[in-house]
């Protein structure tokens, strides 16, 4: 029996002093810095103390300078890599709420960098040298792009109708058909922004038909607005109706009532010639007259995470003068970053090659099913089997349900162990691939896959293979 395989104990324990002073630590200390590997070190002693006064089993030959050097390194390394690392999303699901929902246009980005690390015009007006307000940087590009009166933006949609419910509706009655008490995921429910903004919920109608004169009976002197809400993530299908915008806007008119719509995802464009048929555009519902309606930056806008609000002059006025507003407003990267997205929409014929959640959907079947066709062509080159098959992709992150588009997947079943464990493996890598798993095959939908990530696709897919255990 060598020394190696020797049981340690307490005595054993190096010094942390003559540990950072050895060889093998010097390296470490030229890379990650004396600070942080004396720290990690002093852990790593910790931990290996405690496990010998609990009895634990520690051999001498972890206890050596080579073998804490690496130990520190390994923890190192884990405590610094990325926590939102890169995803390859190959899972066909456009707007992925767990995967980050829209990949933002890079020139944004490029854009939204370089103002935020100088200095910027943030609240100053340049020629007058004197204090404006933040919202200056998108309020006119966005009421410009969706055709409304006026705008502003908050943190996320989320908060978007909160600070709506409260500004038009504290201590007054809302009418809300039943059809619309959501959940859009977490605690987000209806019901619940309704009493935390301070508004009594009136609820009307029935889950699958509600109609226009449900809305009008509950009006009362005490009504603050009337509110529509988009059911993003599921559908009442069958026997069903729902009072229609336009029929709220009638109605609110003469009564004198505001009209919000939370439409949650909220496109610019018209998605009727890809193939998304039932969602009105936000131009489109700003037509009708609905007095204020609000959407994420980060759905089908494809921008960064706020709330964006789009209607009538006065009331978003009220709305910023809200003492909330201070709480929900954005930083000046995502004004930036809104800023830079919505100028792409002054171009509406590069639009969709620009916005990366735009492009996702429009693009075409036959040019996915020739990427599909060439994945699985270089793939076979790695003796990966892969067969092309037709299947759907969707939108997702709470829009468009029961709405698909058409897709070509390539379908791998063999790489190596359980269809689980190779999913795993895929998600482990780096960058980290996500796809679907259906009928105990991987699934791959390269509509979602972003420019360029076709070769790091087939090589992390080879890499898993090769890395089946
Ligand atoms: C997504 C969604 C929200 C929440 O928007 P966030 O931008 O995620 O805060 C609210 N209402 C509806 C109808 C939605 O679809």
């Amino acid at each position: 029996m060598n020394n190696a395989s020797k049981t340690a104990n307490l005595r054993d324990l190096p010094k942390l002093d003559g540990l950072l002073a050895s060889e093998p630590f010097a390296a470490l200390i030229a890379t990650a810095g004396r600070h942080l590997v004396a720290e990690e070190t002093r852990a790593a002693l910790d931990v290996l103390r405690n496990d010998l006064r609990e009895g634990g089993h520690v051999f001498q030959s972890e206890l050596t300078e080579q073998a804490l050097a690496a130990l520190v390194e390994k923890r190192i390394s884990s405590l610094l890599e990325p926590i939102q690392c890169r995803v390859i999303n190959a899972t066909g699901v456009i707007l992925h709420t767990s995967l980050g929902r829209a990949p933002l246009p890079a020139s944004a980005v490029k854009a939204a960098m370089r103002e935020s690390t100088e200095y910027s015009c943030l609240e100053l007006d340049r020629a007058s040298g004197k204090r404006s307000d933040r919202d200056k940087l998108i309020n006119g590009l966005l009421a410009r792009i969706t055709g409304a009166e006026a705008a502003t933006v908050v943190n996320n949609n989320a908060a978007a109708t909160m600070i709506i419910l409260n500004t038009l509706a504290e201590g007054k009655e809302v009418p809300c058909s039943r059809a619309h008490m959501v959940e859009i995921g977490g605690s987000y429910r209806m019901p619940d922004v309704m009493r935390k903004s301070g508004c009594r919920l009136v609820e009307i109608g029935t889950t699958n038909k509600t109609k226009a004169s449900d809305y009008e009976n509950a009006i009362t002197e005490n009504t603050g607005m009337l509110l529509k809400v988009h059911t993003s993530n599921y559908a009442i299908v069958g026997f069903v109706h729902e009072a229609a915008l336009e029929e709220l806007v009638e109605i609110g008119r003469r009564r004198n009532v505001p009209v919000v719509y939370d439409l949650g995802a909220g496109s610019i464009i018209d998605l009727k010639q890809y193939g998304i048929t039932r969602e009105p555009s936000v131009p489109e519902l700003v037509k009708t007259g609905a007095d204020l309606v609000c959407f994420s930056g980060d759905k089908l806008f494809g921008g960064p995470q706020a709330g964006l609000i789009v209607g009538r002059k006065d009331l978003v006025e009220r709305v910023k003068k809200n003492a909330m507003f201070r709480m929900m407003r954005c930083d000046k990267v995502t004004l930036s970053l809104l800023e830079h997205t919505l100028k792409l929409y002054l171009e509406p014929e590069k639009v969709l090659e620009t916005v990366p959640t735009l492009r996702a959907i429009a693009r075409e079947a036959d040019e996915l099913r020739r990427t599909a066709r060439g994945l699985a062509t270089k793939l076979k080159k790695h003796g990966i089997e892969a067969e092309v098959q037709d299947s759907t992709s969707q939108i997702g992150g709470g829009s468009t349900p029961g709405e698909e588009l058409p897709t070509t997947v390539l379908v791998i079943r063999k790489l190596g162990g359980s269809p689980d464990a190779a999913a795993k493996r895929l998600r482990m890598g780096t960058p980290s691939v996500f796809c679907r798993i259906e009928n105990d095959a991987l699934v791959f939908d390269p509509r979602t896959l972003l420019p360029g990530q076709e070769t790091e696709l087939v090589a992390a897919i080879s890499s898993a293979a090769n890395a089946k255990t």
